[in-house]
């Protein structure tokens, strides 16, 4: 029973002063969500609708690749958050019971899934595994901010993979691949996937699902074939500019900063690895000579962002912490030094001088060690990728998927006894979508000046019947009746049968953006028509009376 007259769909002329995000400001117009505090919203009836379809959505997906659905509680004990290191993390809620127990409420699930995992996994028959759930999550976010699309608390759905090893968990990440292909596909918004940052879960790879709108708070560099965040994005070969050419290199004492051989030998590369030298412009501020393996494009734009996002002070410590175990750097060559940082002041070079504590100021790439000059480097507007000019836009990060390895497993002891009665870790993905970012960029993407436009797959209803009528009427008669078959079709109908002018309903059925609105009016009825608007386009056409509802349709 969805009549306007008894239902809440508490509608506004004006936005919120602070918002400033469109969907913020319609999805509040529109009777969807309201505030209770920073970062914190409700979902009115409408609004969840739209949530639930999102969700659905998902779950369906996730069932087709083997998902199993469960539920795992928002509070939870500290401990397994140590025993991983993440207590740590700032956006993480704390909280004691009345005992005096340390408790976090979930920020994420890995530690607890996994906490489960290695208590029933025994052995490589157990494997693999694909859980997922749809559950409350809770981070302090520094900037809670544009309505739903970054909250405190929201809802998430993530799912956790568990193999046996590296080539399970490919197989695992290519399935999820598939769904979230599926999942954004039919929730109709506009979406790519792009190469991402490892970032705070750890791991070897990664990608994100990113749904440009004005609203998005990252950057996607965009040409025909290729996606990719900004943050890792790489344009097509461009010479780097060269410093000046300055004196002879001068060894300066350094403590705190390691030679190459150092960095090599703590990132377990063997000296004389195949290596080429990429130099690359950092921050602006000058050169910085990354040294990389192979052609492998994941591990050097891994790599190159690592130092383009914090190559000061980059030390061989958080070298190897951001670079993580593969280890892509190492010597090219006996004496070649690997530049670390770009020197203060004077304009040369700091880079490593082969001796502990030791390194060379005023280096000349080039000049004191080969190298070659043109490579990737970070993309700014203007760049090509393929010879097709790149395109950078702003869009909102509404999935993410990660190779996890065997970073919590073996923080959390999740192992399996392999054929030969061999222990082994359990290697692990984990795969997240925020439904309420879909909504959302939902409204961002498809807004126009009269309200939201939903795709039809998101919307809170398939059509919006609007009676002009005040009181009893022939029309309000017709479109009682209208209304019951168009739900015995299986149509998802709001009807407004309030009280109302047809201006107000009109701009009501508008702002809340069901693709479909069906107008009953006295005029329309004498001439054995209803009018029949598609909110996209607005384009408007007349259907007849006699068999209205299967027209509608
Ligand atoms: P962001 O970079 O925008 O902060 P995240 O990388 O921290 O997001 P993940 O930890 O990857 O987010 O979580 C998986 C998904 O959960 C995200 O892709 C996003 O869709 C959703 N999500 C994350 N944080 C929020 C939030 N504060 N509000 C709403 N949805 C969120
Ligand atoms: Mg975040
Ligand atoms: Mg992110
Ligand atoms: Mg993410």
């Amino acid at each position: 029973m969805t009549r306007l007259s008894s239902y809440l769909l508490p509608t506004e002329k004006q936005a919120p002063a602070d918002a400033e995000a469109i969907s913020h400001q319609l999805m509040v117009r529109a009777g969807l969500i309201r505030q209770l505090g920073a970062g914190l919203w409700t979902y009115l009836p409408a609004g969840w609708r739209v949530h639930r379809r999102v969700e659905q959505i998902i779950r369906e997906e996730m069932d087709a690749i083997g998902g199993q659905e469960m539920l795992m509680p928002l509070l939870n004990p500290a401990e397994p958050w140590r025993r991983t290191g993440r207590i740590e993390i700032d956006e993480i809620f704390k909280l004691e019971d009345r005992k005096g127990t340390e408790m976090v409420l979930a920020m994420t699930h890995e530690e607890i899934v996994t906490t489960h995992v290695a208590q029933v996994v025994r052995s490589y028959r157990d494997l693999p595994q694909i859980l997922y759930q749809i559950q409350v999550k809770e981070r302090d976010e520094p900037r809670p901010r544009a309505g739903v699309l970054r909250t405190r608390e929201f809802r998430m759905k993530d799912s956790y993979s568990f193999d046996r090893d590296e080539a399970g968990l490919e197989e695992s990440y290519a399935k999820h691949i598939v769904a979230y292909d599926r999942i954004f596909e039919r929730t109709g918004l506009e979406w790519y996937r792009v190469e991402s940052d490892v970032g705070m879960m750890g791991g070897t790879a990664a990608h994100e699902y990113m749904a440009p709108c004005a609203a998005g708070e990252d950057e996607v560099a965009l040409a025909p074939g290729y996606a990719a965040n900004l943050e890792v994005a790489s344009a097509d070969p461009q010479p780097a500019e060269l410093p000046a050419p300055l004196s002879q290199p001068e060894e300066v004492h350094t403590p705190g900063l390691t030679t190459v051989d150092d960095v090599a030998r703590r990132l377990g590369v063997a000296p004389g690895a195949v290596l080429k030298a990429y130099p690359v412009i950092a921050e602006g501020r000058g050169l910085v000579l990354v040294l990389v393996r192979g052609d492998h494009r994941v591990n050097e734009v891994k790599l190159r962002n690592a130092l383009g996002t914090q190559v000061r002070p980059a030390t061989a410590d958080e070298f190897a912490r951001k670079i993580g175990p593969a280890g892509f750097i190492g010597p090219v060559g006996a004496n070649a030094p690997i530049v670390l940082d770009d020197a203060v002041g004077d304009g040369g070079y700091v880079t490593g001088a082969n001796r502990a504590d030791h390194h060379l100021r005023g280096v000349e790439p080039g000049r004191d060690f080969p190298f070659e000059r043109a490579d990737v480097r970070a993309v700014e507007p203007g760049d090509t990728v393929g010879g097709h000019p790149i395109r950078i836009e702003k869009a909102i990060e509404v999935g993410n998927i990660f190779k996890l390895g065997t970073r919590y497993s073996s923080a959390l002891g999740a192992s399996f006894l392999d054929e030969s009665g061999a222990q082994q870790l359990v290697t692990m993905g984990c795969y997240g979508i925020g439904p309420a970012r879909i909504v959302a960029a939902a409204v961002e993407q498809y807004a126009d000046d009269a309200g939201i436009a939903w795709p039809r797959a998101l919307a809170p209803f398939d059509a919006e019947l609007v009676v002009i009528s005040r009181g009893e009427s022939e029309e309000r008669a017709f479109a009682d009746r209208l209304y019951e078959e168009l739900k015995a079709t299986g149509l998802d109908v709001l009807y407004d049968d309030r009280d109302a002018g047809p201006g107000e309903k009109f701009a009501d059925a508008e702002l809340l953006g069901a693709p479909l609105r069906v107008t009953v009016g006295k005029r329309t009825l004498a001439a054995g028509e209803l009018e029949v608007q598609l909110r996209r386009g607005r384009e408007r056409r007349s259907v007849p009376l006699e068999g209205a509802a299967e027209a509608v349709h």
